[in-house]
């Protein structure tokens, strides 16, 4: 048998299909570097039906392979490892940075024909890892996965984990934990930063390289078309505007949006001290040193247009030769975004409450549910989830006055547009979730995996997550609220 890359032999190559275009791009754009190997890997969680989607197969000697492969201690078929360059405003200070603990294998061709960057998480020092170790702690790599996977069942726009290696050595952190590696997968891990790269470096040809290879890669519909880098703008600016208002739908604080972590495909990446609300409250922050609550749930609107214009002024030089021009494109692009994000989040809220119509006290009636929550510290995906059933005529909390003069109101609204009702239900429900990875839950199956080497709560809280929209009678646990005691206020990036 003759593999694909003309050797001879049974090696199966396991599905692998990888390009290398970024590492093709010029030098500036990333240093060439391997993973650096681990003692003593092993596969911890392997995502079978993403494999699945990516063309792999880990059935008979491939089963093995991954182990190595995803550990960083031996390369795929195909594989051009780099490290890549980038910058970014981190909590609004600018650093240049690039990859100092992730290595880009290449980019897998699906069977269906779409690209996807394959990286490694936590896989040794590079040329760009400044003071950092390289490495991962097993906590973080699994909280990543848990999440991702759970925003991808949401039917969010995300970066997904195809596997957690540990890899049998300590790592240094405030005590000493397990360390371990994340494969992650991304249609690309193009960041606002990687734009503000070659801007800071004023490096006009780089930064259009960029440009034409990632409207290429991600907007091929406006390749071709007069003012495309204007254009790019606007495009790059509608996706996070719409990526942003369906956080603010689920109740998702990405805890770290930094430039470095906006990916311009418009996929939510690099989740830190993420996590989702559990009653609702603007000024939400679970980040352990996010003291000022810059990216608190109720501001990422805000920094989302605050990076944006980060992207816009990187963008200048292609914007326009003349200078003034340029800065008045930019600016009416980046103007543009409250009113963007805000017919997202109104159609989004619009669908949580099951209104197909648009009217124009709509606004004032979210807002009231809103201020509702708000005061009486109502669990914000149990009330949708509530409202989305009968059962919310049962419970005590909805018994209060004010509730009931909002519930009416709905119902009157609701009534106007003569929808029967377990249609509007049906329509809530599939938008509504009962599940989200609670914190507490999450941080629960991060202790045993990193205090015990045991997985198991993590592989259930996953199979759960999985399936979001549909309440089986065995996950009730997972539906709770945390009460006072369970209720998990800090997360830590722990890098
Ligand atoms: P993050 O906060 O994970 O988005 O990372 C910000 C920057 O710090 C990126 O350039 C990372 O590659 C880098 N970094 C984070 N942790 C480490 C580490 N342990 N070793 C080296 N670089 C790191
Ligand atoms: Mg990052």
């Amino acid at each position: 048998m003759k593999t694909r890359n003309g050797l001879n032999g049974d090696t199966a190559d396991c599905g692998w299909r990888l390009e290398s275009s970024y590492a093709g791009l010029p030098d500036a754009f990333s240093a060439s570097w391997n993973p650096v190997p681990v003692r003593l890997p092993k596969l911890v969680l392997l995502n079978r039906s993403l494999s699945n989607n990516l063309g792999l197969a880990f059935e008979v000697e491939c089963e093995a392979k991954a182990t190595a492969i995803f550990s960083g201690n031996q390369l795929p078929e195909g594989a051009v490892p780099i490290a890549q360059a980038y910058a970014g405003h981190q909590y609004g200070g600018f650093t240049m940075l690039g990859d100092g603990r992730a290595i880009l294998l290449g980019e897998q061709r699906t069977p269906s024909g779409q690209l996807f960057d394959i990286q490694l998480k936590g896989s040794g020092q590079t040329p760009f890892s400044r003071r950092g170790d390289g490495r991962a702690a097993i906590g973080p790599m699994l909280r990543e996965y848990i999440i991702s996977e759970a925003m991808f069942a949401l039917g969010i726009p995300t970066t997904r984990s195809l596997a957690v290696v540990t890899t049998g050595e300590p790592v240094y952190r405030e005590t000493v934990l397990p360390g371990a590696v994340l494969t992650r997968i991304a249609a690309s891990h193009i960041r606002v930063g990687t734009f503000e790269y070659f801007s800071a470096r004023e490096d006009e040809n780089g930064l259009r390289t960029l440009a034409d290879y990632t409207i290429a890669r991600h907007y091929p519909e406006i390749d071709n078309v007069p003012d495309r880098y204007l254009r790019f703008l606007n495009a790059v600016i509608d996706v996070q505007a719409s990526l942003i208002a369906r956080w603010q739908l689920i109740g998702f604080v990405h805890g770290v949006m930094n430039t470095d972590n906006v990916a311009i495909s418009g996929e939510t990446i690099d989740y830190g001290p993420c996590a989702f609300m559990d009653s609702y409250d603007p000024n939400t922050v679970f980040s352990s040193i996010d003291s000022h609550g810059r990216y608190a749930y109720g501001n990422q609107p805000k920094i989302g247009q605050w990076n944006l214009a980060r992207f816009a002024e990187s963008l200048l030089p292609l914007l326009d030769s003349d200078q003034t021009k340029a800065i008045s494109k930019a600016t009416e692009a980046i103007h543009s975004f409250p009113e963007i994000y805000q017919q997202y989040w109104l159609a989004g809220m619009r669908r949580k409450l099951g209104l197909r119509t648009e009217q124009q006290t709509d606004t004032e009636l979210i807002e009231s549910l809103l201020s509702w929550m708000h005061r009486n510290q109502a669990d914000f995906t149990n009330t949708f989830r509530d409202l989305s059933t009968e059962s919310v005529s049962a419970d005590k909390q909805y018994q209060d006055g004010l509730f009931r003069k909002w519930y009416s109101q709905w119902q009157d609204r609701l009534n106007r547009e003569s929808i029967p009702s377990p249609e509007v239900f049906a329509q809530m429900q599939s938008t509504n979730p009962a599940v989200i990875p609670r914190n507490h839950l999450v941080e629960e199956a991060l202790a045993e995996a990193t205090e015990h080497a045991d997985y198991s709560l993590t592989e259930k809280l996953l199979r759960v997550i999985s399936s979001p929209f549909e309440v089986s009678n065995e996950d009730s646990r997972y539906r709770a609220a945390p009460s006072p005691t369970e209720h998990v206020y800090r997360t830590f990036c722990g890098t």
